[in-house]
């Protein structure tokens, strides 16, 4: 169970990486140095600096990028994650569903908003229900691709449970199709990443499957 950060660093390093490259800037070095671009970018749009709704947006940004939207880039806000023994022997799926994600794609610097179903089949362990929406959380705030978001939370959470009955279904909307581009309102984009039993045996896959496509219906 990793508790330590070397152990979350050993962990991370098998799961499909997000181009990066090693930096030993601190996180407020990053803010300050994105603040001073952000602003020289909003000078070459032409706006004036000085207006006082307008000055404190560059650092805003810069906190907001390095803060809250990609804060998945630094390993230590990787969550507190606590697995216990499976002494239940539970060997059923157990699925989170409705899993927000919030994201941003990395071609365009704009939103990904979405919605995961998240399963699997314990085999000598369990996982906190809420870890599981943490972690899809963490890998969300970087700049991503769906396909390479829906891999990193699968690779994480096989890695964490030590099965590869492992699934992740993301059905996203992309704010790049719908504010720009082609701009279409209402065309989703549906990823998967499907692992052990989910892509081996018909009767799992359909019933996770099942848990993708029906609303929920207690609230
Ligand atoms: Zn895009």
């Amino acid at each position: 169970m990793p508790t330590d950060r070397k152990e979350i660093r050993k962990l991370l390093k098998k799961v499909r990486p997000t181009p990066r490259i090693e930096t030993s800037t601190t996180s407020e070095q990053k803010v300050d140095k994105i603040a001073k671009h952000f602003e020289e970018i909003m000078k070459i749009l032409g706006l004036d600096l000085r207006n006082d709704s307008l000055q404190d947006t560059p650092r805003r940004v810069a906190k907001m990028y390095v803060n809250e939207l990609f804060s998945g880039l630094n390993d230590n806000t990787f969550p507190k994650i606590t697995t216990i023994d499976n002494e239940m022997k539970y060997d059923q799926m157990i699925v989170a569903r409705n899993v927000g994600i919030m994201s941003v794609c990395e071609h365009h610097f704009v939103t990904i908003d979405g919605r995961a179903t998240i399963a699997y089949i314990p085999s000598k362990k369990v996982i906190g229900l809420s870890k599981i929406n943490r972690i899809a959380k963490f890998f969300s705030r970087r700049p991503q691709v769906q396909e390479r978001l829906t891999k990193q939370i699968a690779d994480c959470l096989e890695l964490l449970l030590e099965t590869d009955n492992v699934a992740v279904h993301i059905e996203a909307k992309h704010y790049c199709l719908v504010s720009r581009g082609v701009e279409d309102t209402l065309s989703t984009t549906v990823t998967s990443d499907l692992r052990g039993d989910f892509k081996r045996l018909p009767h799992t896959r359909a019933e996770f499957m099942n848990h993708c496509h029906s609303e929920a219906k207690m609230f």
